[in-house]
């Protein structure tokens, strides 16, 4: 197979937009009702965690804040422990299902950093493999990759509704 992948080239990890779209992909709202096809995996109190329909790989995820802010730094401290939190247990459930070796977490912070949703600033976390054999490619098959995201989806969700309601 054509070696697809260098680690973190922005190339890669650049966020997908629906060309044309005007809605941000972040801005969730509250009706929870269709959030496996949505591919929000996890609402907290202050942010959230979704599959990127568009992965680098298999079990690309992104968390966000609810508020659409494009500020590092104008995150308030509740969203940036929670985001910081959302980071942890989503290592967690990586690892409980995925057995990744290791893990590439990220921002891009404006276009030119390769933020395709500039205003509304979320975090990468990429699951790796030694080999990366595991790799789905991403501009091949669409969907191969919508079932291995639906898949990949159950396994996380079943993790991560454990870890939470391990935290209490
Ligand atoms: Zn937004």
């Amino acid at each position: 197979m054509k070696k697809l992948w260098a680690p973190w080239r922005m190339e890669y990890i650049q966020d997908s937009v629906i060309p044309g779209g005007k809605e941000c992909i972040f801005c969730i709202g509250n009706n929870s009702a269709n959030d496996r096809e949505r591919l929000i995996l996890h609402r907290g109190e202050t942010a959230f965690v979704m599959m990127n329909k568009y992965p680098y790989n298999n079990g690309h995820l992104l968390i966000a804040p609810y508020r659409h802010i494009a500020d590092f730094n104008g995150l308030t401290d509740e969203e940036f422990l929670e985001i910081q939190q959302l980071l942890g247990v989503c290592i967690e459930a990586m690892k409980g299902c995925m057995h990744p070796h290791g893990f590439n977490i990220g921002m891009n912070l404006g276009q030119v950093a390769g933020a395709g949703v500039e205003d509304h600033i979320h975090y990468h976390i990429l699951p790796r493999w030694s080999g990366d054999t595991n790799f789905l490619p991403v501009f091949g098959e669409v969907k191969v990759i919508s079932e291995a995201l639906e898949a990949t989806y159950d396994k996380l969700k079943e993790q991560l509704v454990k870890l939470m309601q391990e935290a209490g």
